[in-house]
């Protein structure tokens, strides 16, 4: 059992986390500014497992309000999540997100240093790859240079965090290379709550199937897959938060830097990905082509041989568990968390 400091806790996958954590055993402090989220989030993981978490709502990017956590709390290893995630966003407003994602986790690490808290797990993704590399992805293939603010950002951080375990062998640092995170908890309690219009597939979908928008926009089905559009390796976000666990065991044992891919190393296309959610939750999805979406490349799925190996960590839920546990959310909780 350990005290685990997660940053960005209130926000989808790591509100997930949070439920996994307690169940197994661990003590939990949420540290988070509630900019993409929202404190119900929290209240249910406490309703989900009977435990109570200590929330300090700030910014990473305060030093004294990271100072002040490390000094209250004896934490053992730290899940980062905090920052900002909308890829078009990114390309408006980069030093914003410069500033969330890179600047914030240099003072994350600065904060951790001062209180010589060495155990780190952070969240990368699949978007770190080269393009020019073939699918599935393994971790040895080259990192590229992302075609967007947000994904240079990650590299970044990936980068910086490469370097700080080399120079000081006190670091145990694991970088988790997510590929597409969707479904929910199965309560149907807590799940994604993206804040204005979705720039992802899934909520779109579920927003879609609700009558919150009219139809989904599929962007290209001229691509080279099975079907013409995109295709992309969907993991369920209750596997991706039992990987964080995987890989806090890991680090607990071992010292340096290592990547880990986190998917089920299934390709789904877009088209796939709405015919199986109509059939497995039996409500239409209204959709249209549109064009092809700038910076999307045709095919991106893992091969998740490594963090099996070396994690132990399995995926065990399929696309069909995926799609109706989104659906089981957003049916509760037409609003998200704003319904309450
Ligand atoms: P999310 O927006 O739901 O959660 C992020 C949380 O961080 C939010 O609660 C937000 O309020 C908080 N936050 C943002 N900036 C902060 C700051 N400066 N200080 C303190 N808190 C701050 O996003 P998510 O989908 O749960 O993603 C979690 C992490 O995983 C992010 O780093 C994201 O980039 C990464 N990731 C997400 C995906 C995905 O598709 N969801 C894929 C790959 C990687
Ligand atoms: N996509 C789509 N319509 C949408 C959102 C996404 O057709 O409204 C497609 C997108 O082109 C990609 C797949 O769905 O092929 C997954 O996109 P998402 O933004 O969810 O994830 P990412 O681009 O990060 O893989």
């Amino acid at each position: 059992m350990a005290n685990i400091l997660v940053t960005g806790g209130a926000g989808y996958i790591g509100s997930h986390t949070c439920v996994e954590l307690f169940n197994a055993n661990h003590d939990v402090v949420v540290f988070d500014n509630l900019s993409n989220s929202s404190i119900e989030s929290l209240n249910r993981v406490q309703e989900l497992t009977g435990k109570s978490l200590t929330f300090v709502e700030g910014d990473i990017r305060n030093s004294e309000q990271l100072d002040q956590v490390f000094a209250l709390h004896k934490i053992d290893a730290v899940i980062h999540f905090a920052g900002l995630k909308a890829v078009g966003e990114s390309q408006q407003l980069p030093l914003i997100y410069f500033d969330n994602n890179i600047a914030g986790s240099i003072n994350l690490v600065n904060a951790m240093q001062r209180a010589e808290v060495f155990k780190l797990v952070f969240s990368s993704s699949a978007t770190v790859y080269d393009e020019a590399n073939i699918s599935p992805l393994n971790e040895d293939m080259p990192t590229g240079m992302p075609s967007n603010n947000y994904g240079y950002t990650k590299l970044i951080v990936e980068q910086l965090l490469q370097k700080l375990s080399i120079a000081d062998e006190r670091w145990s640092i694991a970088l988790l290379r997510y590929f597409n995170p969707v479904g929910a908890h199965k309560s149907g309690r807590i799940g994604e709550d993206p804040q204005g219009i979705p720039n992802n597939l899934m909520p779109y979908v579920t927003q879609v199937a609700v009558g919150r928008r009219e139809k989904l926009a599929i962007f290209g089905h001229d691509y080279d897959t099975v079907d013409g559009t995109g295709v992309r390796d969907y993991i369920h976000v209750v596997d991706l938060a039992n990987a964080h666990l995987c890989a806090l065991n890991n680090r607990l044992q071992n010292i340096g830097c290592r990547a880990w891919n986190i998917g089920t190393g299934n390709g789904s296309s877009v088209l796939q990905v709405k015919n199986t959610f109509e059939q497995v939750n039996g409500v239409p999805v209204a959709f249209e082509f549109a064009p092809r979406r700038e910076g999307d490349v045709a095919t991106s799925f893992a091969n998740n041989q490594r963090a099996m190996d070396e994690l132990g960590w399995t995926a065990n839920y399929t696309l069909e568990d995926m799609l109706k546990d989104s659906w089981h959310w957003q049916k509760q909780n037409p609003k998200g968390y704003g319904d309450i």
